[in-house]
């Protein structure tokens, strides 16, 4: 079935529309890029699109390409300026044994100052062997490695408070089946909004923040590797305010 979804997806541009309201004319242009290894885009880009069409107008295509292979290219990076139609850019793709620093600068440079992001779980793990650092700094986080799969508790931080993304998200929250990803470092203009504990060392690691990418807003979360947590009303309910926050709607 995951492999009949990919095929469905695969090298196809897929755009759709919520309905116009009079309180906010405008929809947010999103663009979702998809595919990789080990997880099925198919069900969450339908997850994804249906949870923030319900906060307000938004128009999305959606780029599932590279199959289900770690190192395929996608052709739409080809394009310097592929992000430029869109308000926001949502990365779920996971590429993880790519390592070609001039094709991973050619995604990091339409970002930089330019359109702004959403990064979810794969994505961290995506161009993890590169020797330069752009991906990472792209990001916010540096990530090469994750714990088992288990019910983390996820707790937001201070920082939360100040992010309509994180509007309405629960003092402690349970994550379905999930992987804790282990961030090794956080950039310099990486805020942190909430964390959890690892089961295995017990350190506390991020697992949402924001990134200020030389002006632009970055919004991550590890959160995102199981089909389960894709029908989680949190994740999905954080997720949407983070695209639209990224997209420079503040409510
Ligand atoms: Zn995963």
């Amino acid at each position: 079935m995951k492999n009949r979804l990919i095929s469905l997806f695969l090298f196809s541009v897929v755009a759709f529309s919520a309905p116009v309201s009079a309180a906010e004319p405008k929809p947010i242009r999103a663009l979702l890029i998809t595919g990789g290894c080990c997880h099925d885009y198919g069900l969450q880009a339908k997850a994804l699109t249906g949870s923030t069409e319900k906060l307000g107008p938004i128009t999305w295509t959606i780029f599932n390409d590279g199959g289900s292979t770690k190192n395929a290219k996608i052709k739409l990076y080809a394009d310097p300026n592929s992000a430029k139609p869109y308000d926001v850019v949502v990365h779920n793709e996971c590429f993880a044994d790519l390592a070609d620093a001039d094709y991973t600068r050619k995604i990091t440079n339409a970002h930089r100052g330019g359109t702004p992001a959403v990064v979810i779980h794969r994505a961290m793990h995506t161009y993890r062997t590169l020797a330069i650092d752009d991906w990472r700094e792209f990001l916010g986080v540096t990530k090469r490695k994750h714990d088992h799969e288990a019910h983390y508790t996820v707790t937001p931080t201070a920082a939360a408070k100040n992010n309509p993304a994180m509007r309405g998200f629960p003092e402690k929250w349970v994550t379905p089946m999930e992987e804790l990803y282990i961030i090794e470092k956080t950039w310099p203009k990486t805020t942190v909004l909430a964390t959890a504990v690892s089961e295995a060392d017990g350190k506390t690691y991020p697992s949402i923040w924001t990134n200020d990418f030389a002006g632009t807003r970055i919004f991550g979360t590890t959160w995102g590797h199981g089909n389960v947590t894709w029908y989680d009303p949190v994740f999905l309910t954080m997720i949407a305010r983070g695209v639209r926050w990224a997209a420079g709607r503040d409510n």
